[in-house]
């Protein structure tokens, strides 16, 4: 029998959960370390008490980079058994969280199939669900209907949800006067800036917090503070909308606080590349160091295709300025529901932009495995080289296909082969090109 609530409350009591203990061994860092992150919410440790099979991770700028990966059915891709294929797919890549977004049919079964069965922290956005829940249309819901919902959520073992609590009727205002080039891009900060439109009504997650709070303490589900006006073009970066957003979950990352409820941040977004520091650390000031997750961010507008990229360019000075957790971004972003071979391809992406972050961050061991395929490489050991590449299939497969004459080259260069002629100039052999 558990004597606190949330890991938070475990934390400010002094007490080591298990949880912190897994965290600690995977990070290199002390279970009293990890502990005291916790209790200050520099780190979050998203761990529903009903989601028996986690194997907890936790989310700090001063830990390994974490990587999220959206799934889940929409309307015209439906099938629950691909999406799961994707998700067990997605956990073997190394996603350390799965964010459910599906917004088709009855949801529940694939929820609770997820916190049943997988391993990774598992993340929801309640306000899709919520027309789908219902079968209603979204102006006919009212604030219970919604916070209901996030109850739902949390009884079927959720780990963290994202609620755009950070949006008033100012906001509605502020988007008429302001002009963004792209409005809001978020897609449940859109249904929120709808519903409040069409029923005159104030943002039920922002007004009815409290209650919310009271909800995620029960269960301990880490809140991720959506941000709805997350900029959704280069042209929108760093405006009053963002801003003004953001200091309000500055606000309300420390109510969250005061109820031991754990709290990451959402961040932008399309973001030009010489500004991502500079918004990594007002975002860290402002929301006291609270993890902060971010969806790119997307250097630059005109790669549709291949956003994946954009977003690990982003990604990767995001993490190193102190982002904790990168949203993937896949080739298909902008344009359809991502397929498998687009899943695989926007976690490798991600993977690599946490990754080269957490070398630059200089995070315990980061770099073991680039100076392990360095020693490879310099004794042309291919075998070991697989060993520690990120994507050793697709490594085997590209040499594979276009195999070298002789062993010991690869057919980029053959017997011109710098690292076979270092080698052996260092051996004092003979070298032999032609
Ligand atoms: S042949 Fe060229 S590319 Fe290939 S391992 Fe040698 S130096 Fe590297």
């Amino acid at each position: 029998m558990r004597n606190y609530t949330t890991q938070m409350d475990a934390a400010r009591k002094g007490i080591i959960t298990p949880e912190m203990e897994t965290v600690a061994r995977k990070e290199y860092r002390t279970p009293e370390e990890i502990r005291d992150l916790v209790a200050k919410g520099q780190v979050a440790i998203c761990a529903n008490r009903l989601h028996g099979k986690l194997d907890p991770n936790g989310v700090g700028s001063m830990l390994r980079t974490k990587i999220n990966v959206n799934l889940g059915v929409s309307r015209d891709c439906k099938d629950y058994d691909v999406e799961m294929q994707k998700v067990m797919a997605a956990v073997n890549m190394g996603a350390d969280a799965i964010m459910d977004l599906s917004s088709h049919g009855n949801t529940q079964p694939f929820r609770r199939k997820l916190t049943s069965e997988c391993p990774a922290m598992i993340g929801t956005v309640p306000v899709y669900d919520s027309v789908i829940h219902y079968q209603r249309d979204l102006a006919t819901l009212t604030a219970k209907d919604f916070i209901d919902v996030v109850r739902l959520h949390a009884e079927d073992g959720v780990d963290f949800v994202t609620l755009h609590c950070g949006i008033t009727r100012r906001t509605i205002d502020q988007i008429k006067k302001h002009k963004r080039k792209m409005n809001i891009v978020s897609r449940g900060g859109s249904l929120v800036f709808a519903w409040m439109c069409m029923t005159g009504e104030e943002n039920p997650f922002f007004e009815y917090y409290d209650e919310i709070l009271d909800i995620c303490r029960e269960y301990d589900v880490t809140i991720s503070l959506g941000d709805a006006s997350r900029p959704g073009c280069l042209a929108d970066a760093g405006d009053v909308c963002q801003i003004e957003e953001l200091v309000r979950l500055g606000e309300l990352t420390k109510r969250a606080w005061e109820k031991d409820v754990q709290v990451m941040v959402e961040g932008p977004g399309h973001v030009p590349l010489d500004q991502i520091e500079a918004n990594m650390k007002i975002q860290q000031t402002v929301c006291m160091g609270a993890p902060f997750y971010v969806l790119g961010p997307l250097v630059t507008d005109i790669a549709p295709g291949y956003d994946h990229i954009t977003s690990a360019i982003g990604g990767a000075v995001a993490a190193a300025s102190g982002a904790a957790f990168l949203c993937y971004v896949t080739p298909a972003e902008h344009l359809a529901l991502p397929n498998l071979e687009d899943v695989k391809q926007g976690i490798i992406a991600s993977k690599i932009a946490a990754h080269a972050a957490d070398i630059a961050k200089k995070i315990p061991h980061a770099r073991d495995i680039d100076d392990r395929m360095a020693d490879a490489r310099r004794v042309l050991d291919w075998d070991r080289q697989w060993e520690c590449a990120l994507d050793p299939g697709t490594a085997r497969s590209i040499r594979d296909d276009r195999a070298p004459e002789h062993d010991d080259t690869c057919s980029m260069c053959g017997k011109f082969c710098a690292v076979r002629s270092m080698n052996k100039a260092l051996n004092g052999e003979y070298i032999d090109i032609l």
